[in-house]
């Protein structure tokens, strides 16, 4: 029998997606559950496995059709022992044995990788690094993360974790980030970043789409905290060129998606401060794949050799 689909699983701190792609990258059917956070994760395991299999089962697939599933999840986890280690997010997650759970329910070759590390295999797969043999995917939403992707192969490290770009310390001085750390990536310019620090200066609760609208429209000191969090965007990417000599640098998640300033900012601010000269003219450009990254992503892992 011809076997050329993957089960995609996108574990993520707030929804669980689940989809059936091919091997041209196409996604057959898709569906996603809440993560819920308050209940044993064997149990949420377990309904995943159920709303997986009823997938296939609406798709009149088998099992024997599928070539295998991988699964995308938050990090720090250790793709060597299968575990979920230590989501900030999800503590009742923290060292649980996500593929003995998984393989209780599927007798199905199963992989898994962090999720920025498959969202990056995604865009080489399908989105806007296919012609890249080095380039770093670099997601900023609620935190930052990154997939490495150099020499033809994807860089996943010892256990799973390299790419935790989101704990570069880029200033000291602003404050104590969750690891540990002060000033972190993320800590001064993902998207719980901008928010933060923009409440405080208004005063109110603000999101950070909304401190990028005020910005558009003139405020002058949401205008000043845009930039400067572009500028330290700009600043984690020059860290990563200079470190890594990609060809291209990828980057999505829900900040990205304010588009044209933050890209012209950040490629000024490359072009201005890479060390090498063909570091400056890095090509910096949006991800391709943003709604189905995660599971186009997890598909990936089975369906491509990386
Ligand atoms: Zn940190």
């Amino acid at each position: 029998m011809d076997v050329k689909y993957a089960l995609g699983i996108d574990i993520g701190g707030t929804k669980t997606a689940i989809g059936i792609v091919d091997s041209m990258g196409t996604i057959l059917a898709k569906m996603s559950l809440p993560t819920d956070l308050s209940i044993d994760p064997r149990i949420m395991i377990s309904r995943t496995a159920d709303a997986a299999k009823q997938l296939l089962a609406d798709q009149h697939l088998t099992e024997a059709q599928i070539a295998g599933i991988g699964v995308g999840a938050p990090g720090p986890l250790n793709t060597k022992t299968g575990h979920i280690v230590k989501p900030p997010n999800m503590t009742a997650w923290h060292d649980f044995p996500l593929m003995d759970a998984l393989k209780s329910h599927f007798s199905l070759p199963i992989i898994f990788e962090n999720d920025a590390t498959a969202a990056a295999l995604a865009e080489k797969w399908q989105g806007a690094a296919q012609e890249c043999e080095h380039f770093i995917f670099i997601t900023i939403s609620t935190g930052i993360g990154a997939g490495i992707y150099s020499h033809g192969k994807l860089i996943t490290g010892a256990t799973g974790n390299a790419g935790d770009v989101g704990h570069l310390v880029i200033d000291p001085s602003a404050g104590d980030c969750v690891c540990g750390q002060q000033g972190c990536w993320e800590f001064i310019a993902s998207g719980t970043a901008i928010a933060r620090q923009a409440s405080r200066l208004l005063d109110r609760d603000v999101t950070s789409k909304e401190v990028f609208d005020l910005a558009q429209e003139g405020h002058a000191e949401m205008k000043r905290l845009v930039d400067q969090v572009f500028r330290y965007i700009g600043m984690g990417c020059v860290t990563l060129i200079n470190t890594l000599d990609p060809e291209k640098v990828v980057i999505g998640g829900g900040v990205s998606q304010v588009g044209d300033p933050l890209f012209h900012a950040v490629r000024d601010y490359v072009k201005a401060c890479a060390l090498n000269p063909s570091g400056q003219n890095t090509p910096i450009v949006p991800a391709a794949l943003n709604q189905d990254a995660g599971l186009i992503g997890a598909a990936a892992l089975i369906h491509m050799e990386y």
